[in-house]
């Protein structure tokens, strides 16, 4: 038995990505239908038992030393501080991707039961249009969540901005004063086809370059030496603070990624945009024991391909989409 997750590039896997539900309450354009999707069947998902004994698993055999729960909202899943409890006792660095809608209520129980980060998705900040985006008028919720969640001690509050050309690129300086502002550190996504309606396209990218000299504009930055994690770091000159760009279309960081991911129905992906997956579900409910379920990771993390292909003609967009997948 290998004791790293080690793929044939040499790139060592130690940050999992747990999605707790396909569920979702917001239907955003960039990622769901505005009817939502065929949901899971309940005794599809895994038990907060499966998913802790999968992430045990990785953490002690191979140093995982990330966990990220996601979902679709990770918040409706029922008891979630439950499972944050499980996962704690890991003894990893455990975070959160949420909409931020629930944290007035969680925020508080999900830092007691040992979750430490939070980022908070939020790509408008005029509620109008922060309704068409999200399909649901709830801009005040989400913002009350960020406050919620810096009041409940999450440090640092990360605010998720898919940024989108003539969509809400008009907004980079209002996120970057919104950052500085409150004390919250702005990652700006580059919009990916993993959208359910087919809408991406390469117009509609607002590549890292262009970002990143939107920002300037607003307040001088100086960049942060690059590590792992997928956003490229700046700190503002003034002091006041940092701000990311995650640049997965234009500038894809392939070559350092450490992420594979648990779906909610169980399946192991060793890509974001991976086309093929492991059915762990089916091990961990036929009686496989550690070894074996051990094995299977070890396959398919080896298995993993040099990176994704978007805008090449070879590039398969996965059969799921974002929120079945979990960002
Ligand atoms: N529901 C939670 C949320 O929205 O934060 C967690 C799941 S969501 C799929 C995780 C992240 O993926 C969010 O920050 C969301 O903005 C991002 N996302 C969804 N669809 C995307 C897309 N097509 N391109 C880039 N980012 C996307
Ligand atoms: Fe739901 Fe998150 Fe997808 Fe929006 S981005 S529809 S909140 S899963």
């Amino acid at each position: 038995m290998a004791e790293q997750l080690l793929d044939g590039f040499g790139r060592v896997h130690r940050d999992l990505r747990i999605s707790v539900t396909d569920r979702c309450n917001f239907r955003c354009t960039y990622c769901m239908p505005a009817d939502g999707l065929e949901w899971l069947p309940r005794d599809g998902i895994l038990t907060f038992e499966e998913i802790t004994r999968l992430a045990r698993i990785m953490v002690e055999r191979y140093g995982v030393n990330g966990i990220r729960l996601t979902g679709g909202e990770p918040t409706v899943r029922a008891n979630l501080p439950t499972l944050v409890g499980m996962l704690a006792a890991l003894g990893t660095d455990l975070a959160m991707t949420t909409n931020g809608v629930s944290l007035p209520l969680l925020a508080a129980d999900l830092r007691a039961a040992g979750l430490r980060r939070v980022n908070v998705s939020c790509d408008s900040l005029r509620a109008d249009r922060f309704a068409e985006l999200t399909r649901r008028d709830a801009l005040t919720r989400v913002l009350d969540g960020i406050d919620a969640a810096r009041d409940a001690g999450f440090d640092p509050v990360k605010v998720n901005c898919v940024v989108m050309r003539g969509v809400n690129d008009d907004e980079i300086a209002d996120f970057v004063e919104f950052g500085r502002a409150k004390g919250v550190e702005v990652r700006f996504i580059e919009f990916m086809p993993l959208d359910a309606d087919g809408i991406w396209t390469n117009d509609l990218v607002v590549p890292v370059n262009e970002i990143l000299a939107r920002v300037n504009e607003a307040s001088p930055v100086e960049p942060v030496e690059r590590t792992s994690a997928p956003a490229s770091r700046y700190r503002f000159a003034d002091g006041s603070g940092h701000v990311g760009i995650v640049a997965s279309v234009s500038d894809s960081f392939c070559s350092t990624c450490d992420r594979v991911r648990l779906t909610a129905d169980g399946q192991f992906r060793n890509c974001l945009f991976a086309v093929t997956e492991t059915d762990v579900r089916a091990l961990l409910r036929a009686g496989a024991d550690d070894d074996e379920i051990a094995a299977a990771l070890e396959a398919s993390v080896a298995s993993k391909w040099a990176g994704h292909q978007i805008n090449r003609v070879n590039f398969i967009k996965p059969r799921r989409s974002m929120s079945q997948i979990g960002g």
